[in-house]
């Protein structure tokens, strides 16, 4: 068979229920990092590690050539050449978080919905660039190039493990990630994570803050947020509480237990390189709890997250916000809190930055606007900007091949979630949502079309070989 003669979509098609044989096996791996479990074995967790080597085998049994690096990652090649393209997916998962109607685990498909998590972040997308390498391979297709279909364990953390694996694998020459949106991510925010740390003691005021507890990881908004609050007028609280609440986006309740009250909001998760799509929990309780006459620790905890964190994905109120012409404005996601009275109070905020801005600056602002209160700040080492020219035959090729199967318009884009994309000089994102695709990464009920994991093969297959024939 002749590349002219390939209908990439029927080739697509003919494979369809195989694809999902394999994928479903692989989303009922509860493959969220667990710290707890993790041994030198498995160095972020048994799930991890059993989806990676889930994946490995099936390029066993598809007559690939494999490689396992440390159970922290690995991959599955085909092809030959002195160039290697890489195309890079994650087999972790964040944690499912609360407001599920279906076992996250166990994958069903409804109204040709694919729901389970991971169905789009990642094993979905990186299921179908999988599918699209064995199609080639199987159409036996002239190539001269390699391809590198690499898995990583911990793209929702740290990327320990992708780190570790190019520590000791070569940096494929180009490549992408099935991991983000079509057309295309040629271009990526930095990414910088700001830790604002209290102290916890002091009693003596109407209120006193016990426990404050809301977020799951830096990179999600806070759906779910609980305050425990002893106080001499328990019923202060709750009676103001519905005033609060009417209006707003997030719902609420408060329980009296003797002089302890304790208080549960729920607003709605999401990815947090996008704190407009969702609504903070956390932050809408602290303003409520700030209205109220707490000692002096509890109140620089929710002061700092009334004035400076609250309803502003854009950092105004920390004077962080800045806006680049071809990668957009900053945002900032205040995604964990954790107050326990006589330890600490801890705000995790997670910031997503253009060009034109550095690390350092950004930390420098958090220094100065809260510099009059008693905290310590530190930061993690985060991420710079990432860009690749429009004109670089890697997004020309990429971007014709989403054209021409689609019809619909190619053009460059820059995002805030940054993809593996960003591991290579010359790599970028490249799918699996289509712009009329509905965005659940992250959040309850995630779900993928499986018209649009379909659609994704055959963009791949097509994809990768124009990039290795
Ligand atoms: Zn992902
Ligand atoms: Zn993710």
């Amino acid at each position: 068979m002749t590349e002219h003669t390939i209908d990439w979509k029927v080739e697509a098609e003919k494979r369809q229920e195989a694809f999902f044989e394999d994928l479903f096996d692989l989303l009922r791996i509860d493959s969220v990092r667990d710290d707890d479990k993790a041994t030198e074995e498995a160095p972020v967790g048994p799930g991890p590690k059993e989806a990676l080597e889930a994946f490995l085998a099936l390029g066993d049994r598809d007559g690939f050539t494999t490689k396992n690096v440390d159970n922290w990652a690995g991959h599955i090649e085909f092809g030959d050449g002195d160039e290697t393209l890489g195309v890079l997916a994650h087999v972790d998962v964040v944690p499912t978080g609360t407001g599920w109607d279906t076992d996250p685990f166990e994958p069903v498909i409804k109204d040709g919905r694919l729901y389970a998590r991971g169905s789009s972040d990642d094993k979905g997308p990186g299921m179908a660039a999988y599918y699209a390498i064995k199609m080639i391979k199987d159409l036996n297709l002239p190539v001269s190039k390699k391809v590198r279909f690499i898995i990583g364990t911990d793209e929702e953390s740290e990327w320990k493990g992708i780190k570790h694996y190019l520590e000791t694998e070569p940096e494929p020459d180009f490549g992408f990630s099935p991991d983000a949106t079509f057309p295309i991510i040629n271009g990526e925010k930095g990414n910088s994570t700001v830790y604002i740390e209290t102290k916890a003691d002091g009693s003596g005021a109407t209120h006193e803050l016990v426990q404050f507890e809301s977020g799951l990881r830096p990179n999600m908004v806070p759906q779910d947020a609980v305050a425990v609050v002893k106080s001499s007028n328990p019923s202060e609280i709750e009676s103001a509480l519905n005033d609060f609440l009417n209006g707003l986006p997030v719902t609420g309740t408060a329980a009296v237990d003797g002089d302890q009250v304790t208080l549960e909001f729920t607003g709605k998760a999401a990815h947090g390189s996008k704190p407009a799509s969702g609504i903070n929990a956390a932050t809408y309780l602290a303003r409520f709890l700030s209205d109220f006459d707490f000692a002096k620790d509890a109140k620089t905890f929710l002061e700092i997250t009334a004035l400076y964190l609250h309803d502003d994905p854009e950092g105004k109120k920390l004077g962080i916000d800045i806006t680049d012409s071809v990668m957009g404005e900053l945002t900032s996601n205040p995604g964990v809190f954790a107050y326990k009275a006589g330890e600490s109070g801890k705000i995790t905020v997670n910031m997503r930055y253009p060009q034109g801005t550095t690390e350092e600056k950004l930390f420098a602002k958090f220094e100065a606007k809260l510099s009059q209160y008693d905290v310590s700040l530190s930061k993690s080492v985060g991420k710079e900007p990432h860009y690749v020219p429009a004109n670089d035959p890697l997004v020309t090729t990429l971007l014709d091949v989403y054209h021409r199967q689609t019809g619909l318009e190619a053009h460059e884009q820059v995002i805030g979630g940054g993809t593996y994309g960003r591991l290579m000089e010359r790599g970028v994102a490249y799918g699996a949502m289509f712009p009329d695709s509905v965005d659940t990464m992250h959040q309850a009920n995630e779900f993928m079309a499986v018209d649009d994991l379909m659609r994704a093969m055959a963009i791949y297959a097509e994809a990768i070989y124009e990039l290795i024939k």
